[in-house]
């Protein structure tokens, strides 16, 4: 079957694609190749999406996958590995062995945190540990919480939590902060603020799956433990999008290289969500995307089907 649109990536981008696309009439094929839903499946509450006080980020997507599905998306589970052009046809093939067809593309591929890497990281988050000081603050209000990174995103995040919390301890293992001096200035005024450098995160602290400390290991000295219920990790964003950098250029951070009108470079193929370039990576950013990219794609489609009513 050739599809009218393939989407790879089946988080809130990619899954509001296909509820735009499918009301448009067009048949659709998600690809996903870890669980549908994406990122936003981690938050235990979210409470910063209009209209919807609160809800967890499962309900969000059990809710938007159901639409989706309710209305005839096909979905696979598999990991799209390459797209190969050939005339007017997209070829989507899979580490599994399969290749989709589709008229059009929309790579809705989002990013991933970088991790630690320390032992039982994957299994705290959402139970202290934290990617995401303006999703998941509130929920540490009055309590003590450490932020790993040193950087714009760690001191935004340790200014952002001060505000509610009892002390943020920011650790970061170069001598040196690397964020904005005007962040660093408003972080050293603040009282319960205090900024350990030189200082790696060495073992996750954790009591009944809860996370209840960090341990640190500074360049001179033994290692400390620090006790926190929460712990956020701004230590950076990794895009996955090199296997699509044939269809789309990629930004030297290697995100896609596109506009608000999430146009790529190659006809036929758009992308959204959080592997594009742009300054807000939230679950209202990316439904916005997903919805321009679907029409966007529809309008592409209708145009090739005017020009080739034989379909290919
Ligand atoms: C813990 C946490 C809490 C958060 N809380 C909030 C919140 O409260 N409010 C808010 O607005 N935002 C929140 N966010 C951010 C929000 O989740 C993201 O901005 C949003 O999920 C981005 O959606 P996306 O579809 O662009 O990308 P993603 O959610 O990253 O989804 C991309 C999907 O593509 C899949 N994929 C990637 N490559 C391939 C491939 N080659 N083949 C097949 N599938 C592929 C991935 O497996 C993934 O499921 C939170 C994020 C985290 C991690």
């Amino acid at each position: 079957m050739i599809h009218d649109v393939i989407i790879i990536g089946g988080g809130p981008a990619g899954m509001t694609a296909a509820l735009y696309a499918l009301r448009n009439g067009k048949s659709v094929c998600v690809i996903e190749r870890e669980g549908f839903g994406g990122q936003i499946t981690h938050s235990p509450r979210v409470e910063n999406y209009p209209g919807i006080a609160s809800m967890s980020g499962n309900e969000f997507a059990d809710t938007l996958m159901s639409q989706i599905m309710n209305l005839g998306a096909d979905i696979e589970l598999e990991n799209a590995q390459q797209v190969i052009k050939t005339d007017r046809l997209f070829n989507v093939h899979t580490e599994e062995g399969s290749a989709h067809q589709g008229r059009s593309v929309i790579l809705a591929t989002g990013v991933k945190h970088r991790l630690l890497g320390l032992d039982g990281e994957q299994e705290l988050t959402g139970n202290g540990v934290s990617y995401c000081a303006v999703c998941d603050g509130d929920f540490f209000a009055g309590e003590n919480v450490c932020v790993v990174g040193g950087g714009n995103s760690a001191l935004q995040d340790a200014l952002l939590l001060s505000a509610k919390c009892a002390s943020v301890t920011v650790v970061q293992d170069l001598p040196a902060l690397t964020a904005e001096q005007v962040l660093q200035k408003q972080a050293m005024h603040r009282d319960n603020i205090s900024i350990q450098t030189n200082a790696r995160v060495t073992a996750l602290l954790q009591q009944d799956g809860q996370l209840t400390g960090i341990r640190v290991q500074s360049d001179q000295g033994a290692p400390r433990d620090i006790p926190c219920s929460g712990l956020f990790i701004a230590i950076g964003l990794v895009p996955d999008n090199a296997p699509f950098r044939n269809l789309a250029a990629l930004t030297p951070q290697g995100y896609f290289d596109a506009d608000e009108r999430c146009l790529t470079g190659t006809p036929g193929v758009f992308t959204a969500g959080d592997c594009r370039n742009k300054n807000i990576r939230q679950l209202t950013t990316a439904v916005g995307d997903g919805a321009v990219a679907a029409l966007a794609a529809c309008r592409y489609v209708d145009a090739v089907m005017a020009d080739h009513p034989d379909g290919c």
